[in-house]
């Protein structure tokens, strides 16, 4: 993740001419960054605050107003609130738990991009987000190492270009919608000019913490691409997918966008059926596909946030009990080394 300041100037570089700034981005700019200031928002004592202030000075909290507002006042067990809000647990040491967790440092493949699985490449293609998920398993990843702008991205892309290989690009980070649509579909267009690529996967949660991120340019480079466009958003509870998400979410697919949503297993969040099987109706309510459902990553600081395997596969039984089988996520877990993610249940 980047720091405040750097996704302010990300902001205040692109906003130009005397338009009015696009209301994501003044969502963006207007986002809580201060944990005693949400507890505040929310009616809640302020956190443990030495604790709370060495957790997020490690990786700040952010939280857009808009996302604040589907938390429940007055409950500190909230789990919109659960997955913002920095706990002194972040700060208990767990061996098994580390700063790389998946192996990403070595899939790197050249700058900014990697690969771990046939015929995919994933792009980072920034920091930034538009939330702080504690249990971010790139929380610790070294993004200014990441190209920005066009000309830092001619490696990558030529590199790409050199292996037939890769048939799918990933754009990943961070959240890649953080990036300005114009920026975005010249990265489009690039990699739409190598005859072998045939798809491009956006792996986001803007739709979800910021839905007005849905604009009609978005949705007009998404569509103009040659390439096959698949939106695969990240929602973990279903009250995060309130009325002004689902009409945002509406405008992907009435637009023929494809859009899959993954979770992650998250203790005092979304570990149970109830939960997990109300998320997956409401997902389909909203014409989106239930496609993963992660074993949390080992990622230092979020062990307090680790449910165990065997918890989850009841939980998906019995969510194959009572849904369709379109609605029950894979439920998977990332091994590095392993060719593919590998299925749980
Ligand atoms: C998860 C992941 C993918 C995509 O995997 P699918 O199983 O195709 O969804 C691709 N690259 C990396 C590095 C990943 O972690
Ligand atoms: S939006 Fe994704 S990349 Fe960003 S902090 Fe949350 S989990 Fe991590």
């Amino acid at each position: 993740m980047l720091t405040d300041m750097s996704m302010v100037t990300v902001v205040d570089q692109t906003v130009g001419g005397g338009r009015p700034p696009e209301a994501w981005r003044v969502a963006m700019k207007t986002a809580v960054r201060d944990a005693v200031q949400l507890c505040r928002m929310l009616a809640l004592p302020p956190p443990h605050e030495d604790a709370a202030i060495r957790a997020a000075a490690a990786f700040p909290v952010f939280a857009p107003l808009s996302y604040i507002a589907r938390m429940k006042p007055g409950d500190p067990h909230d789990p919109l609130l659960r997955q913002v809000l920095p706990q002194r647990e972040e700060l208990h040491a767990s061996p098994a738990f580390t700063r790389d967790p998946v192996g990403d440092a070595a899939a790197r493949r050249g700058p900014g991009w990697l690969q771990k699985y046939h015929g995919r490449a994933l792009m980072i293609t920034t920091g930034a987000c538009a939330v702080h998920c504690r249990y971010c398993f790139r929380r610790h990843y070294p993004y200014q190492d990441s190209p920005r702008g066009l000309e830092q991205w001619r490696p990558a892309l030529a590199q790409i270009a050199a292996d037939p290989s890769l048939e799918e690009v990933i754009f990943s980070g961070g959240d890649p919608l953080t990036l300005p649509d114009p920026a975005l579909a010249q990265l489009a267009a690039q990699l739409a000019a190598i005859p072998h690529v045939r798809r491009l996967r956006i792996h986001t949660r803007l739709p979800i913490v910021i839905p007005e991120r849905v604009t009609p340019a978005a949705i007009a480079w998404l569509r103009g691409t040659r390439l096959t466009p698949i939106l695969v958003v990240h929602a973990n509870h279903p009250q995060e997918l309130d009325a002004q998400v689902a009409t945002a979410l509406a405008s992907l697919v009435d637009a023929g966008i494809p859009v899959l949503n993954q979770s992650v297993l998250l203790r005092g969040v979304n570990d149970d059926v109830e939960t997990l099987a109300a998320l997956s109706l409401r997902l389909l309510d909203c014409r989106v596909m239930p496609y993963y459902l992660h074993q949390l990553d080992r990622v230092a600081g979020a062990a307090h946030f680790e449910t165990d395997v065997t918890r989850g596969l009841a939980i998906i039984a019995e969510l194959r009990r009572r849904l369709p089988g379109y609605a029950v996520p894979r439920y998977v877990r990332e091994e590095p080394g392993t060719a593919h993610k590998v299925l749980l249940g």
